[in-house]
């Protein structure tokens, strides 16, 4: 996603280089640029038009800051409209919480709970893993393993079908940690007892954070499960994961935009150190160069 779509938009701000007053003509040459390369990024036609719309009227209608140039004032509101695209900046705390882990059945949500547990271990924090995913065979063994490696408790059942029985057992064993995550079952699609399911978990564990997981390859679908985790659970979080890939990540904004959280982590490789806190405004940086 990142690399064209920087790369398209140094471009068109460049044609806007020497200019003395700020022209329709150019703005408007510059917001259609910009839509073609964020939608090629499989950003949300919607979320694409809102964002050419603030660009061009606060372009044409707000004063340049003084001494600044015609560029560099587009630039501004470009820059600030695209870090207000990511959502707001997640602060991560390193005290004593409780994060539920939701999202579909291979958006690479077992593999996150491991990275997190090994964040925040880093952060020299008293982890504990549950494994409430009781839909797909090997779970527990998968998330188990993953916490060995690192000396992490995890707690599961692998002959026990009742996630809600597993969390129950779970936060009773695992009193000492100061940041619990429990993974919780994925399915292949949204279904009414997955969302049943998280509601109690969520209930149950009094959960302080809840945050969806979204593969970066996911696209347009990206909203509609954002929204209905969020409706059932008020999700505050969203981690995108597999932006090693070629994906274009751009559908995962949309998780965002749902859940009118920010990005708190990317996933960015398959092993457990794998796992990067997310910066809005260092990301934008980066991208306009
Ligand atoms: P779950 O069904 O949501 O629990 O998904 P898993 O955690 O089992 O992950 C599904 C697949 O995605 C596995 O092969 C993981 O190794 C892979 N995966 C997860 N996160 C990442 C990532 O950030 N980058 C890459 N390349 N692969 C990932």
């Amino acid at each position: 996603m990142l690399d064209r779509l920087g790369s398209s938009l140094k471009d068109a701000l460049k044609k806007l280089a020497g200019k003395t007053v700020v022209d329709r003509a150019a703005v408007e040459e510059l917001v259609k640029d910009l839509q073609r390369a964020l939608i090629q990024s499989d950003v949300n036609v919607k979320l694409v038009m809102n964002l050419s719309q603030a660009i061009k009227t606060r372009s044409l209608e707000e004063e340049p800051l003084k001494g600044m140039g015609v560029r560099e004032h587009v630039l501004r509101i470009v820059y600030q409209e695209l870090v207000g695209l990511m959502g707001p900046e997640v602060e991560v705390t390193l005290g004593q919480q409780t994060i539920l882990m939701a999202g579909l059945q291979g958006s690479g949500k077992t593999t996150t709970t491991a990275k997190l547990a090994r964040y925040f271990q880093r952060k020299g924090l008293r982890v504990a893993v549950i494994c409430g995913d009781t839909f797909r065979p090997g779970a527990y063994q998968q998330i188990s393993t993953l916490c060995q490696k690192i000396n992490v408790p995890c707690f599961g059942d692998p002959n026990e079908t009742d996630a809600v029985k597993i969390v129950t057992k779970g936060l009773k064993s695992v009193g000492q940690a100061e940041v619990l995550i429990i993974d919780t079952q994925g399915r292949h699609a949204l279904e009414e007892g997955l969302i049943q399911e998280i509601v109690d978990l969520n209930t149950l564990s009094k959960a302080t954070h809840r945050w969806l997981v979204i593969d970066a390859a996911l696209g347009q679908q990206a909203s509609e499960q954002a929204r209905r985790f969020h409706q059932a659970i008020d999700i505050d979080g969203v981690i995108i994961t597999k932006m090693d890939g070629t994906a274009k990540g751009g559908g995962a904004l949309s998780a965002v935009a749902e859940t009118k959280s920010g990005i708190v982590f990317i996933g960015s490789g398959e092993t457990i150190e794998d796992l990067e806190r997310f910066d809005p405004d260092g990301f934008i940086s980066r991208l306009l160069g």
